[in-house]
């Protein structure tokens, strides 16, 4: 899953490492300052109100009753169901509704039908919002961009904030990255995609560009991966020879991993953090695969992250996951298609990598989770024209042969273990020396840290009850508040359930991020059962059920004054069910 992970860490490593190596901080300062005046401006230019029309539709549940709406919309409603095909433009007729009547149309009450949007729809339920996508990549990008337009406009705006703070580049920065780096590597299939979310978006009012998208799609592998890679080869460049001050702490550039990015390694770890599992054969109540897998990301992201995203693409199969607003991958990332692949992951902690040619993370996940129809397709659409980016350990289930597997990814090394009778746990801890000792910094061997810790704890729980895993006790995973590291019960960033507001900063592991608002966001459970009929079971908010308050958070914690802006209440919903294919009151 994504996090803030190194790149917030990253200015802090950068002031912390070069104040221990006798260094001045002044490129982190100057940074920091520009990067509010760039934070200012960027607002005032992509924050423009939304139009009316806009507000309703996203307020009160997100879609009108018939009478409210607007008459074009009635129009091309009714336009859909008496027009001859052929007059409509090639993205409707792909899309077209057949006419319904009776008890079947009554399934349509909920969703919204004009020439933008084809077949797609959306509705709300249990703290989620639906959104079905269907067609050609440009119509679903349109669909998507139209009907998520208020709840995609409100996630840039966090994600910009974010990214901007956290790597004290300015906008502009992550908008060429997305333009010259990244796009050229796209598969035509999802750069029409990208410029259908961003026609989507236009059209509803929403006056974010192509680049903007791009950047946004990218939010994990820019700030995190490219970032600290850049950083380094810039100091790298910018700088005479590095002096280590031997008994205090190596300098960046000699820290890390030979052509990685090497910052902060060893010195500031970085928050990569989600829970997950998958199990199978005699692991499980009726030996076929259980997954499960809930996301940590910072409290600004989670309270957005509530979209499941049932997707009906021309070509591959189909999809239903949950994700981001705007965002065409899942990143988290947790999923199912309908070739029977059950998808999660956990990220690799302290990784340092990056291939500025390599095709983006985001765009190799989405074609994952779309075309591949098993363990070794699924791993072979990851490692075309790798980059490095969000790099993972992924937990993959295939309900046709009952086989999981766990396929970590690095940029040098890749390994996959797979097995029929077994289970795969994942707390961000990568597994192969070669790929810890050449890619990472991370420590197998410190029981304290929030990875060691969860692993012990999967181990734990499997162990325990071998033979009688499923959903139902899944969910208990997902919510559980005991540390192995303190032998208490009680959430922290040690638990499966993490919760990193909790954590003080006499806590061993909190290195300088007492406090922090971020932790499990959300959990999802699947069984083989689940995925045959393309669905699973999802809950938003902090697994165990506990709500986060903002304001009283803020008002106790003004060291993250810095979020106010965006950050808000994030409240537990219901375990709740969702299908392909379904609409609102089914
Ligand atoms: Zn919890």
């Amino acid at each position: 899953m994504r996090t803030d992970g190194i790149g917030r860490g990253v200015v802090l490593a950068l002031a912390v490492t070069a104040g221990l190596a006798g260094l001045p901080i002044a490129r982190a300062t100057t940074r920091a300052a520009g990067r509010e005046m760039m934070r200012v401006e960027a607002r005032a230019q992509h924050a423009a109100p939304l139009p009316a029309f806009a507000t309703r539709l996203s307020e009160g549940g997100g879609v009108p009753s018939r009478g409210t709406l607007p008459s074009s919309i009635r129009a091309s409603r009714a336009s859909l169901r008496e027009a001859d095909g052929a007059s409509l433009p090639s993205y409707v007729r792909a899309g077209r509704t057949p006419i319904l009547a009776g008890s079947a149309q009554k399934q349509f009450q909920n969703t919204v039908f004009d020439d933008k949007l084809g077949r797609g729809y959306r509705f709300q339920r249990g703290g989620w919002t639906y959104v079905h996508l269907e067609g050609g990549p440009h119509d679903i990008g349109v669909q998507h961009g139209y009907l998520l337009a208020t709840e995609i406009a409100d996630g840039f705006e966090a994600l910009r904030l974010e990214m901007t703070h956290a790597t004290g580049r300015d906008w502009e920065f992550f908008r060429r990255a997305a333009r010259e780096m990244l796009w050229p590597k796209i598969d035509p299939e999802y750069q029409q995609e990208l410029q259908g979310i961003t026609d989507g978006l236009n059209d509803h009012g929403v006056k974010l560009d192509l680049w903007d998208v791009v950047a946004m799609n990218a939010n994990s592998e820019l700030p995190d991966y490219y970032v600290p890679w850049l950083d380094a080869r810039e100091k790298a460049e910018n700088r005479p020879e590095p002096v280590v001050h031997v008994g205090q702490t190596v300098q960046l550039d000699n820290i890390g991993v030979p052509g990685g990015s090497g910052i902060g390694g060893g010195i500031e770890e970085n928050f990569d953090h989600c829970s997950a599992f998958v199990a199978t054969g005699s692991w499980t109540k009726d030996h076929q695969i259980v997954m499960a897998h809930n996301n940590w990301t910072t409290y600004i992201e989670g309270s957005r992250w509530n979209i499941i995203f049932d997707i009906v693409p021309r070509k591959g199969y189909r999809i239903l996951m949950d994700g981001f607003p705007g965002v065409i991958a899942s990143n988290d990332d947790f999923g199912v298609n309908s070739a029977g692949m059950m998808i999660t992951e956990t990220t690799i902690s302290n990784f340092h990598g990056w291939d500025p040619a390599g095709k983006p993370e985001f765009v190799r996940a989405r074609k994952a989770m779309q075309y591949a129809d098993s363990i070794d397709s699924y791993v072979q659409i990851m490692r075309d024209g790798n980059n490095g980016g969000y790099a993972n350990d992924w937990l993959l289930g295939d309900r046709k042969t009952g086989e999981i597997a766990r396929f970590e990814l690095g940029l040098k090394h890749w390994k996959v273990w797979r097995t029929k009778d077994g289970y795969f746990s994942g707390a961000n801890f990568p597994s192969d020396p070669e790929l810890i000792r050449d890619e990472t910094t991370f420590d197998p061997n410190r029981p304290s840290s929030s990875p060691n810790a969860r692993r012990v704890r999967w181990d734990e729980l499997m162990s325990a009850n071998k033979g009688k895993i499923d959903p139902a006790m899944a969910e208990g995973f997902l919510a559980d508040h005991y540390d192995t590291f303190t032998k208490k019960e009680g959430p922290d960033m040690r638990t499966l359930c993490g919760h990193g507001d909790a954590v003080p900063p006499s806590d061993p592991d909190a290195r300088g991020k007492a406090f922090d608002p971020f932790g499990a966001v959300e959990g999802k459970v699947v069984d083989s059962g689940m995925a045959q009929t393309m669905s699973f079971i999802a809950r938003i908010g902090h697994p165990c059920g506990a709500n986060f308050n903002a304001a009283k958070f803020l008002e106790a914690h003004q060291e993250y004054a810095w979020e106010s802006p965006v950050l808000r209440d994030m409240d537990a919903g219901p375990w709740t069910a969702f299908h392909s294919g379904e609409h609102a009151g089914q």
